[in-house]
């Protein structure tokens, strides 16, 4: 897995000579330095990507689950947004810190993370050890629960999984694919085809259809959800944005 064992100085990484804050969507300025010791998830996005923006309502409901719950956590948007309005735009709708628009720092943490598509969020440990940057993932499979993002913490909601899917019906007719019956599955990742979004780990699977549902789908139903084209220069594969 991508982990690495870096520290980062929060405050060398995330201002630079001329700016020592972050900017809240209503214009205020946060100072860095409140940052330190903090969970940090850096959120790498872009209104222009629908993996992104099909992304963002779940980091929301967990950003406020996980915030609700006490923890000192925070989560800074770094826009890989066009123009200003667009970033304005999708910013908007975040409740978190950002990294001001065109700011400088974006490239060197570009570089400094290895970041190849969007969204991508990289989860930030108190003392500033890099934890994953497969934070995205984890949200996606465990929504706020995933929460520190620890590889320790990670097991151990596998496990409780492991627990849960042994409750699960081995086969399961369901309506978006009546002509087979669909077996339960373990999948390294998928694409639902029930409700459109990436899974990981257990499916209901059709192995001559290619054809699965997350568990969630297939054993209730779940609303619906369509994929765009990305933008320009970049490849969407519905799961994600890449550079082309
Ligand atoms: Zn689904
Ligand atoms: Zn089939």
């Amino acid at each position: 897995m991508a982990t690495e064992d870096v520290s980062h100085d929060l405050s060398s990484l995330l201002s630079s000579e001329e700016r020592d804050f972050l900017i809240r969507n209503n214009g205020d300025q946060v100072p860095v330095s409140g940052l330190v010791g903090k969970n940090i998830l850096l959120y790498f996005s872009a209104q222009w990507c629908p993996p992104c923006r099909a992304f963002l309502p779940k980091l929301i409901e967990a950003y406020h689950t996980i915030k609700a719950k006490g923890s000192a956590f925070e989560v800074i948007f770094i826009s890989s947004d066009r123009d200003q309005s667009t970033f304005d735009e999708f910013y908007s709708e975040m409740p978190w810190l950002a990294l001001p628009f065109g700011d400088g720092m974006k490239q060197i943490l570009d570089k400094k993370f290895k970041i190849e598509g969007i969204p991508t969020a990289v989860a930030i440990g108190p003392s500033g050890r890099t934890i994953t940057k497969e934070a995205r993932m984890h949200l996606t499979a465990y929504g706020a629960d995933a929460f520190p993002f620890t590889e320790e913490h990670l097991k151990k909601l596998e496990e409780e999984i492991e627990k849960k899917a042994k409750g699960w019906p081995e086969k399961v007719k369901h309506e978006l694919h009546s002509e087979h019956e669909l077996i339960r599955t373990k999948r390294s990742s998928y694409n639902c085809d029930g409700c459109g979004e990436s899974g990981y780990s257990w499916s209901f699977y059709c192995k001559e259809c290619d054809f699965d549902l997350h568990p969630k789908c297939a054993l209730k139903e779940d609303e619906d959800t369509g994929t765009e084209k990305g933008k320009e220069g970049f490849i969407c594969d519905g799961d994600v944005c890449r550079k082309a």
